[in-house]
């Protein structure tokens, strides 16, 4: 078995221009430079050389979405309540981006996660003062310069986490306070490494934010039909006011949900590598949901979720998805559909398809 993601010959690239819907910030940091931070930290990896490093953090195979998120736990702890860490990370993230031909990108992240302010921080090894404002603010600022400096749009997703519903209110406030400063819409991921709060299911709490949100305007994405089955779509349509869905393969599983999706339009930010190492889509199925959705022409998007964790970048995910039965067309389609699909302001969002077809012609996606 290879222990390392064939890496993908970059002149190859046949999608100059890429728009990407779902991708989680700490999900995509560089690992050589997470692993630097560790050293400067003083945190023991237990493990001497950045490939070993490497070999505990990375997933290349079908495995759980517990096995993905157990990740997390190995390295979030050297960035959490770091200031210049998450800078720096920021930064970096917007320049790896816009190396790999990504033009517009939404990045998503628990303000929380990140923070250390908890008397107990989730990931943070120490209490510190770094509150999820103030990393709001961080991530900010490393955005707009990291824009600036490598030509990418670059807008940001706050995430709440499911299995923390009273911080729910707090991401709602944040996505209204910070909109002025790119963070255009909120989430609800999964963040934990116990195994019993991986399966989806919404809280209350969860509900009464996402109301709020919705009436403030504030656009909502949501992870369901992932590791959770077609009713988890349903219920982030009916109860938690979806635009969109993050991953969303299991609404397959209902006919009678799908066919709502596809009326409505729900664009379905899907994942493909990241589909096969969450197991929530068998390596050896028949037929990929990727492909029954470009098929059926439904709204959906390629993206990469977690190219840190994947050793991955989107071109990964493209090549994946062609291995899975996709067009080059099909993916041209997927670009022109998260582009429309994309919660940046209509004039931007103009922009971007004008850029588009500037590059690949004027498709008809017929989405
Ligand atoms: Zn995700």
């Amino acid at each position: 078995m290879d222990e390392k993601r064939q890496r993908v010959n970059p002149t190859k690239d046949n999608f100059p221009y890429k728009v990407e819907l779902h991708v989680h910030l700490d999900g995509a940091f560089r690992l050589s430079s997470v692993y630097d931070i560790a050293r400067r930290r003083k945190i023991d990896l237990k493990v001497t050389s950045i490939e070993d490093f490497r070999k505990n953090v990375c997933v290349y195979h079908a495995h759980s979405l517990y096995k993905v998120l157990s990740s997390f736990v190995i390295f979030m702890p050297i960035i959490a309540g770091d200031r210049e860490a998450i800078s720096r990370l920021v930064y970096e993230f917007c320049e790896d981006s816009a190396r790999n031909n990504i033009k517009y990108v939404e990045a998503r992240y628990s303000p929380h996660l990140l923070a250390n302010s908890e008397p107990k921080p989730e990931y943070a090894l120490q209490h510190g003062d770094l509150t999820p404002h103030e990393v709001v603010q961080l991530v900010n600022v490393a955005t707009k310069k990291g824009m600036e400096d490598f030509k990418i749009r670059v807008k940001t997703i706050l995430c709440c986490i499911r299995h923390r519903p009273d911080w729910s209110e707090e991401v709602v406030d944040l996505a209204e306070e910070f909109k002025q400063d790119g963070v255009v819409a909120i989430d609800i991921a999964g963040g934990s490494n116990d195994e019993s709060v991986c399966v989806e299911f919404v809280h209350e709490g969860h509900k009464k934010a996402f109301n709020r949100a919705k009436q403030l305007g504030i656009h909502i994405t949501v992870h369901a039909g992932e590791a959770g089955t077609a009713a988890s779509v349903k219920e982030a349509l009916d109860d938690l006011h979806a635009e969109r869905i993050g991953h969303g393969y299991r609404v397959l599983e209902d006919e009678k949900i799908y066919k709502e999706v596809r009326e409505k339009h729900v664009h379905l930010e899907t994942c493909p590598i990241s589909s096969i190492c969450t197991g929530a889509v068998p390596e050896d199925i028949h037929k990929h949901p990727v492909v029954r959705f470009a098929e059926d022409k439904a709204n959906y998007s390629l993206n990469s979720d977690d190219p840190f964790v994947f050793d991955s970048c989107l071109l990964d995910d493209y090549n994946a998805a062609v291995d899975m039965g996709l067009t080059d067309k099909h993916i041209v389609t997927s670009i022109f559909n998260a582009a429309k699909s994309c919660f940046a302001s209509d004039d931007e969002k103009k922009e971007i398809l004008k850029e588009l077809v500037e590059i690949y012609g004027d498709i008809d996606t017929d989405t």
